[in-house]
């Protein structure tokens, strides 16, 4: 069991690691103009609103770009871990930055990944999975 260093549980990023409770991938979403927002902001960058709401998405998305860590940051964490950049389905350009969990010579450009997660504590934290080809 990997001990992840907990985020702080703030008003605007509670659901998105705590949707996990309920399988959910949690986002921000604009009620106004309907744009998607990751990190979650008090306004919408297209619109300004400030009706903003956290809303489950598909938890599906693909790997835009990766790196792969050798570095050990944390004492207790396997040092070798994929650190990518997903984007989400719901939008282009809609990016969650988490783990992918496959080996580092596997993982792709453009591979889909569903979320999974990881619970700790009080904090389901969204990870990516490789989807198998159909
Ligand atoms: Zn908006």
């Amino acid at each position: 069991m990997s001990a992840r260093k907990l985020p702080l549980l703030e008003p605007l990023t509670e659901a998105f690691w705590t949707g996990g409770a309920q399988g959910e991938l949690r986002i921000q979403r604009c009620n106004a103009c309907g744009h998607w927002q990751h990190p979650p902001l008090v306004r919408c960058p297209k619109c300004h609103s400030a009706n903003l709401e956290a809303r489950a998405v598909s938890g599906r998305g693909m790997v835009k770009t990766w790196s792969v860590n050798a570095q050990p940051w944390q004492r207790g964490v396997d040092p070798t871990f994929i650190f990518a950049a997903i984007e989400l389905a719901e939008q282009p350009e809609l990016y969650v930055l988490s783990n992918v969990l496959c080996a580092p010579d596997d993982v792709r450009s453009g591979m889909p990944v569903q979320v999974t997660f990881e619970q700790q504590d009080d904090v389901w934290f969204p990870l990516f999975a490789p989807v198998a080809a159909a």
